[in-house]
């Protein structure tokens, strides 16, 4: 069986940033990048423009940006399987990784699989349709586009993110329609008071979306009363989901310490899990900021935490 002191599962900005110093370490990462998860590269595979990442003033696209991040772990030695771990054998030492074609025995593993944000599965807001043309789950990323400013943006949820972004999006959309299934949100009293006393803010109770259209982007939707049936077009310029994200985990044991949310469970300013030798970096373990330089900068403490506690060991 193939054996390596470090093993890197997830190949967002948190696991090329764990590789890059890693190999620069010599601890000869390997790292499974993911296949059947989402493509190799992460969520920021599947964006436009990204504004936000330092270094890049005139911006740079998402799949542009995790190819230099990748070139980067290549040019220090780190070795790629582009293929999903089905599972991990974390309950002795050294620890087990396996994919459909490699076995790998390793004595420390970063974590590094991201979130999945979720979406509903309306008409127009798939792949090939509106989706990142109107139609995103991010609104710290997207909010500040051109094509959003001064239009009537709709953000769907009822829980703290989606309040918290529909107010974020009041500094950009002409008027910000939340909208919410039920008749009472799941926020925090103190935020849905904020969405409803906020003067750009509308709360759509009882509704749900059921179709996007538009042109080149979004143009309009329907929305249904879910009491009544009725349904209303609307023009809109923005269509922002807020219904949560999902920690990607499902090959992973009980082993590992999770938070109520599923999200892994590391000890507050590292990367450390409730196992030796097991690491985690981004969004898998960060519910709170998921941004792509923060999921870097725990990649790079995950890598830094690995070489440390393989030293020790040595
Ligand atoms: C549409 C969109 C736009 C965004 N725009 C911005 C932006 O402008 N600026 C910004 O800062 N942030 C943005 N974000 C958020 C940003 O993309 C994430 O915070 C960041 O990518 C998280 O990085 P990560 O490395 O933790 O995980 P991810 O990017 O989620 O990458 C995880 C990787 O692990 C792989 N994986 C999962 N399971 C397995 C497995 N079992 N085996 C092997 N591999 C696996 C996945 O396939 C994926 O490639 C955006 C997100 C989305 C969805």
């Amino acid at each position: 069986m193939e054996k390596r002191k470090l093993v890197i599962i997830g190949s967002g900005p948190a696991g090329y940033t764990a590789a890059i110093y890693a190999a620069r370490a010599n601890l000869e990462p390997i790292i499974f990048e993911g296949f059947y998860s989402g493509p190799a590269g992460g969520q920021l595979m599947t964006t436009t423009e990204v504004e936000n990442y330092p270094g890049f003033p005139e911006a740079v696209t998402g799949p542009e940006l995790m190819d230099r991040f990748r070139d980067q772990a290549k040019r220090f030695g780190t070795v790629f399987v582009t293929e999903d771990v089905k599972s991990v054998q974390l309950s002795s030492h050294p620890f087990i990784v396996k994919s459909p074609s490699h076995e790998v025995e390793a004595e420390a593993i970063i974590i590094a699989t991201g979130a999945t944000a979720k979406r509903l599965d309306v008409p127009g807001t798939r792949d090939g349709e509106f989706w990142q043309k109107g139609v995103t789950a991010c609104a710290v990323c997207d909010g500040a586009a051109p094509i959003f400013r001064n239009k009537d943006l709709y953000v769907f949820g009822g829980g703290d993110t989606a309040v918290e972004e529909a107010i974020f999006l009041t500094k950009f959309g002409s008027k910000v329609y939340l909208v919410h299934r039920r008749d009472e949100l799941r926020a925090s009293k103190i935020m849905a008071q904020r969405a409803m006393n906020h003067p750009k803010i509308e709360i759509l109770w009882n509704h749900v979306l059921t179709k996007v259209e538009g042109n080149t982007v979004v143009g309009s939707i329907t929305l249904q009363n879910v009491q009544t049936k009725q349904e209303m077009t609307r023009p809109a310029g923005g269509v922002f989901f807020a219904i949560g994200h999902e920690p990607n985990t499902l090959f992973l044991g009980n082993e590992i310490e999770k938070m109520n949310n599923g999200y892994i469970k590391v000890i507050p300013g590292t990367s450390k899990t409730n196992i030796e030798g097991v690491f985690a970096a981004g969004d898998v373990q960060d519910p709170n900021y998921r941004q792509a330089v923060t999921a870097a900068g725990s990649g790079c403490m995950a890598a830094l935490d690995a070489e440390r506690w393989l030293a020790h060991r040595e």
